[in-house]
């Protein structure tokens, strides 16, 4: 079957049907926030696959999975059998994108915060066209569980990372020097009292003082996420900008809402975050964020 003149290629990558080099064949897109993918699904992803597209799947480099190789008549056959066993399709376009995460502190001994989790609820709640607001461009969101930032929320639209702040209970100071050797940042330095001395405007609040100490002595003061705003990848690479520290996980929710109104109604059409926040002024944006 040939493709239909009429057909609105612009619209069926909306819908998540890419237009693939091959004529008359796409990729499928799924949705499959922060690349977490049921296993029983993951079978059917795989059927479908055999049995209308060429059998191979492309794992995208933002953890989503697409389907190749639809025939133009078998596109809504394979949807609809994707989508009778709950698996759900992406979205292209300008739209908020399906977020992404790593694994955070339910499975990675690093992690900080719930990355994974936090990614699903602001996924659940923005994903498309959240609160009906047509965005003039694509919106990336990532949450990192630290501050080694794996899924790299400085390129994204808005990204998140866990922080930590350390505070130190000194009865419990053994004087072994461990956490000044620990601090790659240099902001820990052993006094002449044999206690160690923290330099806040070297600290990153990375922690790792306080997995380091063999008594405990360092714990948990606050644990929250940093904010950034405006990353982007491709032709004109820039870094998302610091946007607020220890922010608690359900107003990590309210900086993206806030953010995603901002982007509304200053964005022009076609213009990434970034650019709008360099037209617009970052302090406008803070302004905004928070209210
Ligand atoms: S960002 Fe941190 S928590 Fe997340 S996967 Fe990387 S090391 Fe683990
Ligand atoms: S690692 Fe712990 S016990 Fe050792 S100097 Fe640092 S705070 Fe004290
Ligand atoms: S939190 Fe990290 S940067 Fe700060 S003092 Fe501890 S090890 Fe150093």
């Amino acid at each position: 079957m040939t493709l239909p003149k009429t057909i609105d290629l612009a619209a069926m990558k909306t819908g998540g049907f890419i237009k693939q080099k091959e004529k008359d064949f796409f990729a499928l897109r799924l949705r499959t926030p922060v690349g977490k993918i049921d296993a029983d699904h993951l079978e059917v992803i795989s059927k479908v696959s055999r049995k209308y597209g060429d059998g191979n799947l492309h794992l995208t480099v933002r953890q989503g999975i697409e389907i190749q190789g639809i025939p133009f008549e078998q596109l809504q056959n394979a949807r609809d059998d994707l989508e009778a066993a709950g698996v759900r399709i992406g979205a292209c376009g300008p739209r908020f994108r399906v977020v992404t995460a790593c694994p955070g502190a339910e499975i990675c001994p690093n992690g900080l915060v719930d990355s994974a989790g936090l990614g699903l609820a602001a996924d659940e709640r923005f994903y498309g066209q959240p609160e009906g607001l047509e965005l003039p461009h694509k919106f990336k969101v990532t949450f990192a569980g630290c501050l080694a930032c794996c899924p790299k929320p400085q390129e994204n639209d808005v990204g998140f990372h866990g922080l930590v702040e350390p505070e130190l209970f000194a009865d419990d100071c053994n004087g072994c020097g461990v956490c000044e050797v620990t601090c790659k940042e240099g902001a820990i330095v052993m006094g002449d009292d044999d206690l160690p001395i923290k330099d806040d405007a070297k600290c990153i609040d990375c922690g790792d003082c306080i997995k380091s100490c063999p008594t405990d002595a360092w714990k948990v003061k606050r644990v929250g996420l940093a904010a950034y705003a405006g990353g982007r990848w491709g032709r004109h690479p820039e870094l998302g900008q610091k946007i607020g520290e220890f922010i608690s996980p359900d107003d990590a929710m309210e900086v993206i809402a806030d953010v995603l109104r901002f982007y509304k109604e200053e964005g022009k059409r076609g213009e990434r975050l970034g650019v709008t926040i360099g037209r617009v002024g970052l302090d406008e944006l803070k302004r905004r964020v928070g209210k």
